[in-house]
């Protein structure tokens, strides 16, 4: 939090509650709150006897001063007693008297003030655990949107982040963008209007964003995409309006919508209802994001988790176009994130983060945080003075064990075998001469099913691929199944993926490209319909007979096995570059084109 947030005054119970006292209190002060209460028939004697003066009387009660005992002069106040001819008495006795309506002027406010204020309170109260969760009704259409002020020392930089230097290069565009918003237009360069940042929970994405806005320098306004959904229709919408109104007011500026999935699902299914409220509020800020001319200097950041299941309208040019993936870090990242949070935190010498790095492959920058924080309050516990390495040890453990529950972390036998598979794809590609050049492998697992990756850049622009091209794709593809068999005797399920992508090829090449000698030329699939890409595609008819359709499976099935019995040969061949290879990625979970060309060309 920072402390230079907005607050708002809240309508809360605790006013309510003062106020209430505050008036009872007063009451008793004006309502003679210093005066004795006496019997009646001691009023009478007093009177008798002259000694009352000044008196006001109502129907219900008697004020007034008389003559004590001690022959001071004190206030008092009686009931009064039903007599009718008391009134003939005080002017007997010569009294000075006044009459006074029944209860006091306070009373009667509070008779009818007291029921409304009690009602609001309840009212707010309710509206409050509803879940609306603000400052109640007064503002129920106003943007919840948390103002973070530019200035003072505690801003957010880039300093603060760590370990994933590749979404800091590509957002350092938009912070030079908002610090010279000029330059740019003089350019008639395009700016993206709203970027997505993309990666696991705890990784740095809220973070990030925060960078951004301090290193720029602007006003950043960040609220949640579950803040406005609402239970009423239209708030939502509301609140979407106010919330660019401000913004454009301070520009330039960030606006920053959190956890964007709550708010931007795929509209036209909700199992709950809250379906028109939530398109309603979708559309507003798609209209609004529109309608919305960046070169004012306001720039629109949204972070989620599950980029997959957004409203495609939300990914459109225009509005979320560009994505910035946010990755675990790596061996290095991992260091950097916890250097930068043990600055703070007075560490023993025998404490090395780059051991501590290594021994938390999967951890994103919130778990490590979280590290440094734990051994730092264990040690203060223990009433040491510094940390040691047997504080982190055990933050460490209590960590993993609560993320073992939440979500998979790779234990070294797994990292083992990611090694080794990473290693046979990259390995295979690579003698095959016409295969994509290696750019990167990696086993830090990313998103939700990979846990390792090697990307390959096809090194020139291509239209036409060729068969040896498909057949050597194909066994760089099993490249990774074929290490883990030879080099553990076993398989295991981290495959799949690669079968499924080399069976599809096969199955192109046999059904639509005409490459199987024994199908001959033949297409045996109709053109796939361009508009039911993705999870819309449904299988053609089949327009051919059984027996085809069986011979079609086992020309896919003979040239998967030639590509299977090829990436074969070349790993056997080959063993020690691949071990080589694991080895190295063992130690430093990423390894570039330089470095993997050295270990493979050696
Ligand atoms: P996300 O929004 O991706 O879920 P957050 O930005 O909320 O993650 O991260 C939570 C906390 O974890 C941050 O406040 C910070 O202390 C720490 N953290 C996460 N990633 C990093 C990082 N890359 N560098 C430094 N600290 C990080
Ligand atoms: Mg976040
Ligand atoms: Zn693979």
């Amino acid at each position: 939090m920072n402390p230079d947030q907005h607050k708002k005054t809240q309508f809360s119970i605790f006013y309510v509650v003062a106020g209430l006292l505050l008036i009872l209190g007063l009451q008793w002060f004006i309502g003679g709150g210093t005066s004795t209460d006496v019997p009646y028939s001691d009023f009478k004697k007093a009177l008798s006897l002259g000694k009352v003066q000044d008196l006001s009387v109502s129907p219900t009660d008697i004020q007034g001063n008389m003559v004590s005992a001690s022959g001071q002069l004190m206030a008092f106040h009686t009931l009064r007693v039903d007599e009718p001819d008391l009134v003939k008495q005080l002017a007997d006795k010569g009294v000075k008297f006044t009459g006074r309506a029944q209860g006091s002027f306070l009373g009667g406010i509070l008779s009818w003030i007291l029921p409304l204020g009690i009602m609001f309170a309840l009212w707010n109260f309710f509206m409050m655990r509803m879940g609306s969760g603000g400052p109640g009704v007064l503002s129920i259409g106003q943007s919840k949107a948390k103002l973070v002020a530019d200035t003072g020392a505690k801003r957010t930089t880039f300093g603060d982040v760590a370990g994933i230097d590749e979404a800091k290069d590509e957002l350092q565009e938009v912070v030079d963008f908002l610090k010279t918003p000029q330059r740019f237009e003089t350019l008639g360069g395009r700016i993206p209007r709203g970027i997505l940042l993309v990666g696991a929970p705890g990784t740095g994405k809220t973070l990030l964003a925060r960078a951004v806005a301090g290193e720029a320098g602007v006003p950043f306004f960040s609220i949640s995409g579950s803040e406005f959904v609402e239970m009423f229709v239209g708030v939502g919408a509301a609140r979407v309006r106010d919330l660019f109104s401000q913004a454009s007011a301070k520009a330039p500026c960030i606006i920053f919508i959190d956890e964007l999935d709550a708010l931007g699902k795929a509209r036209g299914y909700s199992p709950m209802g809250g379906y028109d409220e939530r398109e309603q509020t979708l559309n507003q800020l798609l209209t609004e994001m529109d309608g919305f001319d960046t070169r004012k200097g306001v720039i629109i950041m949204g972070a989620t988790n599950r980029p997959e299941i957004l409203d495609p309208a939300l990914l459109r040019p225009g509005r979320f176009d560009r994505q910035v993936v946010v990755d675990r870090p790596d061996l290095v990242g991992r260091e950097a994130i916890l250097n930068v949070h043990a600055k703070g935190v007075k560490l023993s010498a025998s404490v090395d983060l780059h051991l501590i790095a290594q021994r938390t492959p999967g951890f994103v920058g919130a778990d490590l945080a979280n590290i440094v924080n734990e051994s730092a309050l264990l040690a203060a516990r223990r009433g040491k003075t510094e940390v040691t390495p047997d504080e982190f040890s055990e933050a460490i453990d209590r960590v993993v064990a609560g993320l073992e529950k939440k979500k998979r972390l790779i234990n070294p036998r797994e990292k083992k075998i990611v090694a080794f598979h990473e290693s046979g794809h990259a390995v295979v590609g690579h003698s095959l001469g016409s295969a994509d050049a290696v750019q990167k492998i990696s086993i830090v697992p990313r998103g939700i099913a990979a846990l390792g990756y090697t990307i390959q850049l096809p090194t020139e622009d291509r239209y036409l691929v060729t068969k040896k091209e498909l057949e050597e794709k194909l066994a760089t593809l099993l490249g990774g199944r074929v290490a883990e068999e030879i080099f553990f005797g076993d398989v295991s399920t981290g495959a799949q993926n690669d079968l499924f992508k080399a069976t599809d090829i096969a199955r192109a090449m046999v059904k639509e490209y005409g490459m199987s000698s024994r199908m001959g030329l033949s297409s045996y699939e109709r053109p796939r319909n361009p508009f039911l890409k993705g999870d819309s595609y449904m299988p053609a008819e089949r327009e051919y007979s059984e027996k085809i359709a069986a011979e079609i499976d086992e020309e896919v099935k003979l040239i998967l096995e030639q590509a299977y019995a090829a990436a074969r040969r070349i790993i056997e061949e080959k063993r020690a570059t691949v071990e080589a290879v694991a080895t190295r990625l063992l130690e430093k979970e990423v390894m570039d084109r330089e470095e993997f060309l050295r270990l493979a060309d050696a």
